[in-house]
């Protein structure tokens, strides 16, 4: 981008003097290049953006690596979300302080676009605490939101509204709710609320704050700017246990109430229990989670494309269990699946882009790229200034 940037002021400037007969006029013409040349240099290329969007879905599979994307869609009969996206990119992964990330550090360079130690969220390898994505969303009159399939205060939604330094700390994680940086969330969790060490009912403490706050099994329709609805003590149960479609509707829900209460709105999603599918090491369930996960990215893509103002953006924080796809000698038209690890591990996750802005995220890049696109694209709809 650089080379292509001298060539084209040499060329330029060739052709001018070419142009020009010896005269005083081209002294002038290279004094006035020699003065304005550190400018141009300087002028580092900007990605074009053609149009910003006013609304944002930001959707994590947890766990979710290429090889998991390739196995379920082996004979699956229903639509391929993912092949639906015009634009891919390539996210490394790794933290700061290992190749190998966890969900916290690698939700929280989204969110705040440092690197982490495993374990924390909202805070940098110092544990100094940055402004998260919802933060400055917040600032500028964003509407925001989770939706998960774990707790609220689980790694991954946690690491957009909290700051601190280890993922463990889930009463602490609910106590940041009550800065109300994040409008709604959608997930379990019910406990980290009501049955605290420290005694406090911290649903009575959001709704005096404005929040309805609903805890039932089932989702409860809900019409509020601000809310918090937990349908689990913990984790919600898995898809192959009868939890059903909540993730798809608690994204709907979470999504009508930013569209009727908010003119931009910045949602995050994730399908957190693909990663623990991984880590038992039990293909079936991750298979149900993921499947259950391309729902939700099916809908909010047919939504978005009516729409017309919103980025849709779908990634993972790392790939778990090391999965690969082995030939299956008994049928040559499928696989066999092979754990390698009951962890994570450190291979490049694919990102999936559909709106506007959605070409910044092609190429191969750092996860701290993920938070700077989307803090570009918040900062063309009024966000100027960083947040100190
Ligand atoms: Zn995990």
């Amino acid at each position: 981008m650089y080379n292509t940037h001298i060539r084209s002021i040499i060329a330029v400037s060739l052709f001018i003097w070419k142009c020009m007969q010896r005269s005083v006029y081209q002294g002038l013409f290279w004094a006035i290049l020699v003065l304005i040349s550190p400018l141009i240099l300087r002028s580092e290329p900007k990605p074009r953006i053609k149009k910003a969007p006013k609304r944002i879905i930001f959707l994590i599979g947890d766990g979710m690596g290429l090889a998991q994307i390739s196995g379920v869609m082996v004979n699956y009969g229903g639509q391929n979300a993912f092949e639906r996206f015009p634009v891919i990119g390539l996210s490394k992964t790794a933290s700061a302080d290992n190749y190998v990330t966890d969900s916290g550090a690698g939700a929280t360079v989204f969110a705040i676009g440092k690197k982490a130690k495993n374990g924390a969220i909202g805070v940098d390898s110092a544990e100094q605490a940055h402004p998260s994505l919802f933060e400055w969303a917040k600032k500028n009159a964003w509407g925001t939101g989770v939706v998960v399939s774990s707790s609220i205060t689980h790694a991954t939604p946690a690491s957009f509204y909290a700051h601190v330094p280890s993922r463990k700390m889930e009463e602490e994680i609910a106590n940041y709710l009550l800065q109300k940086n994040c409008d709604i969330a959608i997930g379990g969790g019910q406990k980290f609320f009501t049955e605290r060490k420290d005694q406090r009912n911290l649903f009575a403490e959001l709704t005096q704050l404005g929040y309805v706050c609903k805890q039932d099994t089932v989702l409860v329709q809900t019409d509020a700017p601000k809310f918090i609805h937990t349908l689990a003590a913990n984790g919600l149960k898995t898809r192959q246990a009868g939890r059903g479609d909540v993730l798809l509707k608690g994204t709907q829900l979470a999504q009508t109430n930013l569209n009727k209460y908010y003119k931009k709105s910045f949602l995050m999603v994730e399908g957190s229990q693909i990663d623990w599918g991984g880590h038992d090491n039990d293909y079936a369930y991750m298979r149900a989670e993921l499947l259950d996960f391309n729902e939700v990215v099916n809908a909010v893509l047919d939504w978005a494309m009516a729409d017309k103002n919103t980025l849709v953006v779908v990634t993972a924080d790392h790939e778990t269990g090391g999965l690969t796809l082995l030939e299956n000698k008994q049928d040559l038209g499928s696989f066999t699946p092979h754990f390698s690890t009951k962890g994570h591990t450190g291979i490049m996750v694919p990102v999936f882009a559909f709106g506007p802005g959605a070409e910044q995220f092609a190429g191969i890049y750092e996860n701290t790229e993920l938070f700077e696109k989307f803090a570009h694209l918040i900062n063309r709809h009024g966000i100027n200034k960083r947040i100190k």
